[in-house]
């Protein structure tokens, strides 16, 4: 391997460090801090990350409670809980988890989330914001891609970057993102006519997509900057690999990272980046909350 690992993981550890100390300020002058998610069903993989979340707020002293609803309830219960938690003047964060049961619908619940609240950026208000350039709250993992890029030094004015992956949360707010930077931004999704010969030209190649292997070496430039965002639970080959389920990207890591010049690993890459972002996201809601910061300015 010749390219940089770039180590998300260490670098949301001193993100969430500046964090914890903004969060402390906050309380101390009386300001709550609290993240309210909402978790309708008992999915269990959602109750994991549940209680992750638990635990990743925690360790920046933001204040975390979740509301569980049943995979019966109904729209109105939904937006119910929402309506609520937008007037609890104690809670200063809301967080939807998704997938919604059968017969609830996601957009429509998130349109009901107090925009200043909402730590996702996922509000079609302030995802309509991110295309005027004044972000108030953008999507977690777009802006985790960003600050990953940032970290290697790299300008975004000018450069060449291709997204493959054109979902709302990732993809399509990315494009806005980086554009807003002056960078050239192409974006693939699943009917792109040549998505390989995208990603030659390309001087950052930004993968979304959840399927491993996706990216191929000679589908990138030598000397390119690579972010793996992709998650994908593969079996491990049994001998060297234990037999067992891993997790990989959507980026052939082997022999892309013998070309690219900087390139972000799964795990450990926009995962945990993504989390420090939520907490980021959720320190900034408090702010706005408290009008310590406007929705346009700081
Ligand atoms: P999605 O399923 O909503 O969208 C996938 C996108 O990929 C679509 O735009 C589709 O058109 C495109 N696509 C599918 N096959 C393609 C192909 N062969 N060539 C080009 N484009 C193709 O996915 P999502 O929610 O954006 O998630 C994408 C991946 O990122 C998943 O593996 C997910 O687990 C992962 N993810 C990771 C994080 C993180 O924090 N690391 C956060 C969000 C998503």
């Amino acid at each position: 391997m010749s390219a940089k690992l770039i180590d998300g993981k260490s670098l949301a550890a001193k993100l969430r460090e500046t964090i914890a100390a903004e969060v402390a300020q906050l309380k101390a002058a009386g300001k709550p801090v609290r993240l309210a998610a909402i978790l309708v069903g008992a999915n269990p993989a959602a109750l994991v990350y549940a209680e992750n979340q638990k635990k990743s707020a925690a360790q920046v002293g933001i204040d975390f409670e979740l509301h569980q609803l049943p995979s019966t309830a109904s729209e109105i219960d939904l937006h119910n809980t929402i309506k609520l938690l937008n007037y609890n003047t104690q809670v200063t964060g809301i967080f939807l988890h998704s997938p919604l049961p059968n017969g609830l619908d996601l957009q429509t619940a998130q349109y009901k989330i107090d925009i200043l609240k909402d730590v996702e950026g996922v509000n079609p208000a302030n995802l309509g914001h991110v295309v005027y350039g004044h972000t108030i709250i953008a999507p977690c993992t777009a802006l985790a891609c960003v600050e990953l890029i940032d970290s290697t030094g790299i300008p975004l004015q000018g450069a060449n970057v291709t997204i493959v992956g054109a979902s709302r949360i990732v993809g399509r707010p990315l494009s806005l993102l980086l554009t807003e930077r002056n960078a050239t931004v192409t974006l693939c999704h699943i009917y792109t006519k040549d998505t390989p010969v995208a990603c030659r030209n390309a001087d950052i190649v930004i993968v979304a997509v959840g399927k491993p292997n996706l990216l191929l070496a000679d589908h990138v430039k030598p000397g390119a900057v690579v972010i793996d965002v992709g998650i994908n639970r593969v079996k491990a080959p049994i001998t060297g690999g234990g037999g067992g389920d891993k997790t990989v990207g959507d980026v052939d890591f082997e022999n892309v990272s013998k070309l690219a010049s900087h390139i972000t690993p799964v795990p450990g890459g926009v995962g945990p980046m993504t989390v420090a972002m939520l907490l980021k996201n959720t320190l900034r809601a408090a702010k706005l909350v408290h009008r310590l910061e406007t929705p346009f300015g700081h």
